[in-house]
Order: C-alpha cells, then structure tokens, then sequence
C-alpha cells in the first residue's frame, strides 16, 4: 500500500519539500480537514491531489465506557479490515491516545485476545500515525467532552516493535506536528530482542518511553504465557535494558516492565520475590502491575489482597511498583481485550 506522500509525489512530481510540511502542519489542524481548506497550497496543487485519502481509517462504531472516561473506536482501513483504537482519561484530566500498531498479533501470548486473531497485516504508516489524528478531530468535533490529548501508548492491538519504521515514521510525525514531547509516547513490547537493540543505535528512532512485557522474571513461568520468550530470554534483556538506561535513562527517563497478574500463575511471593531480584540487577525499572483482562482464555485475575501483597513484597525490596487502574472493561476496551468483533 502506498503511502500519502508517495501518492502525492506521484501526482505532483514537482512539488517542493516544503509542501510536505504545509500538508503535514495541515493533516494534524483538525479544524482544516480537507485538501480543498489548506489554503497555503495553491488551487492547483490542490485539485491534483485531491483524489489522495484525507484519512486511512474511518469510523465504523464508537463505544463509550459508562463512566464516560473511555471511548473505543473501531476504525476501518482501506482494505476493509477493522483496528481498534481507544482514548482514556488519565490521572491528569486529560486524555491518552491508546493506539495500534498492527491488525492482529502474532506473538500468541496466552492471555491477550489480540493474540489470539493472529497477525493479519503491520499497519501502514499513515495508518498509525492517523488514530491520533482521528482522536483530535474527534475532540475538536465534540467540544463538549472538552481536554487534549497528553499521551498516546502503543498499548493497542499488536507488537509496535515488529513494525518498526511505520512506527518511528508515525512517532516522528507526532512528535513534529503536534504538541506532544518524547515523554509522552510510550512504546510497550513484548520484548522484541533484535529490533530493541536496533533501536539502540538508531538516531531517528525518537527517545521516546519504553514498557517492556515483562510477566515473570522465572523462565518456565514467562515462557508458558508468552510463547515468544526463549531460555535465554531473561538474561537478554537484563542486558539490554542496563544498555538502555546506561544511554537514556536519567530522573524522567526510567524503565517500565509491565506485568498482567494471573491468580496462580505469576502472582504468588516467589514470583514476587524473583521479579525484585530482577530487577533490583538491573537499575532504574519500575514494575506496573496489570489488573488482568477478562478474554475468556483460561486465566484468572489476582484477587486485590494478592495483588497490594505481591506490591509490597516488591516495594519492601526496594522496587517501585504502581497499580494500573482498569479503564474501559465494560466496552471491551482495555488491555488485552481488543480483537475485532463487530458486535464487541
Ligand atoms: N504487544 C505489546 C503492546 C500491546 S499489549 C505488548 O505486549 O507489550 C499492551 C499490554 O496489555 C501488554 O503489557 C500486554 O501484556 C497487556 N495485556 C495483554 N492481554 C491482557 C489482558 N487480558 N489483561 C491485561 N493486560 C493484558
Ligand atoms: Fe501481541 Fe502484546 Fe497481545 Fe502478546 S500481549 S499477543 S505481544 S498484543
């Protein structure tokens, strides 16, 4: 699939780079919306590409949450295909983009409904980079919801890292085009060794915050829910993740490893304990503990006792560890529980 600017280019073989930043500064003013209102371009050049998508998605069905603090869009892509993408009121008031990165996942970890579609495509470039775009409008076009957009979290349907440049190119462009700074955007992954030590070496990979899928730190127990871990997993990524802070890490910059508590599986004290050990060998990482997701597959959510006990055990070894508050389960909108079901 081409790509928005490829298309124009096509059209306009002798535009000037500039152009591209007018259309960009453009694309990301929800009040424009159209090739026809970016009055910077002359008519001409606007007629010729006129026929180029606007959007890469549209809206097929909006769900709000009873609390009126979530909304999931199920967005439709060109070839008919359907993504999920939700905005969460966070802490501060304002709200947090939740995006995807791919239709489906391959990585089968054992819990996530997601996963369980399997991979059907990576999504485009503009694909990624148009949820924010469409959540802007959204708010634009519903002055009553009132508040911006502070944050945006691959936290959505697919592994971000496995779809590497379409997402640095959508991250680079949020970063340019709006007002969102590197420590608003956080990246969560599974744990993709090759293309986090890419990443690593890569100046236009934007600086961005990572949360890495941690979910046990005993090998047997993270290889059994997420079928992508290896023997040598663990160890891996406890050197990967010093490099990281050795490079990035300062007083904003920390770590996150996210882990999904599972009654019985990697929720008692030796997980606990083991998940300090872990992480106390590495250095500046703090642990979110993940209320799990009903997804009708197998598991059970830690009760709350189990869950503040399993945090202490951690914060009495010196591990920060917050709690994740559930947002959006009534709508099916929350972590793990995206997979596209029209009637979801
Ligand atoms: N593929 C990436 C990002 C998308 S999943 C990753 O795995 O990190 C975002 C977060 O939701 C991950 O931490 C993932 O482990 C978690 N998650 C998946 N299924 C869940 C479920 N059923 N309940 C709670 N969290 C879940
Ligand atoms: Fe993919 Fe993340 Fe779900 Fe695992 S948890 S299957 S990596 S989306």
């Amino acid at each position: 699939m081409r790509t928005r600017f490829e298309l124009i280019r096509e059209l306009a073989p002798s535009i000037e780079p500039f152009r591209f930043r007018q259309i960009d500064q453009a694309l990301f003013a929800p009040e424009c919306d159209g090739w026809n209102n970016i009055s910077s371009l002359p008519y001409e050049m606007r007629e010729l590409i006129a026929t180029v998508q606007w959007m890469s998605l549209s809206l097929e069905t909006m769900r709000k949450s009873a609390s009126n603090d979530t909304y999931k869009a199920l967005l439709k892509l060109e070839d008919g295909l359907l993504i999920e993408s939700v905005l969460m009121r966070n802490a501060r008031g304002s709200w947090t983009v939740c995006a995807s990165s791919q239709v489906g996942c391959a990585m089968g970890c054992a819990f996530c409904a997601t996963g369980r579609m399997g991979l059907k495509r990576n999504l485009t470039s503009d694909e990624i980079t148009d949820q924010l775009r469409f959540w802007l409008y959204f708010l634009f076009k519903n002055p009553e919801i009132g508040g911006r957009i502070s944050n945006v979290v691959m936290m959505g349907m697919g592994e971000p890292l496995a779809n590497y440049d379409n997402l640095k190119y959508a991250m680079n462009k949020w970063l340019a085009y709006t007002e969102l700074g590197h420590t608003n955007i956080t990246v969560s992954s599974v744990g993709f060794l090759p293309r986090l030590e890419q990443m690593l070496s890569d100046m236009e990979f934007p600086h961005i915050r990572m949360a890495i899928s941690l979910h046990s730190a005993i090998p047997e127990t993270r290889k059994a829910i997420v079928p992508t871990s290896f023997d040598d997993f663990l160890p891996k990524l406890a050197d990967w993740s010093k490099r990281y802070l050795a490079k990035f890490g300062n007083r904003r910059h920390h770590l996150t490893f996210e882990y999904v508590m599972l009654s019985g599986i990697n929720d008692n004290n030796t997980d606990a304990i083991a998940l300090a050990k872990y992480v106390n060998g590495i250095g500046n990482v703090r642990v979110n503990l993940i209320p799990y997701n009903f997804t009708d597959m197998g598991f059970e959510k830690s009760v709350n006792e189990r869950v503040i006990k399993f945090q202490k055990t951690l914060e009495r070894r010196g591990v920060i560890a917050t709690r994740r508050r559930p947002m959006g389960d009534d709508i099916s909108a929350a972590c793990g529980q995206l997979a596209v079901k029209k009637t979801s």
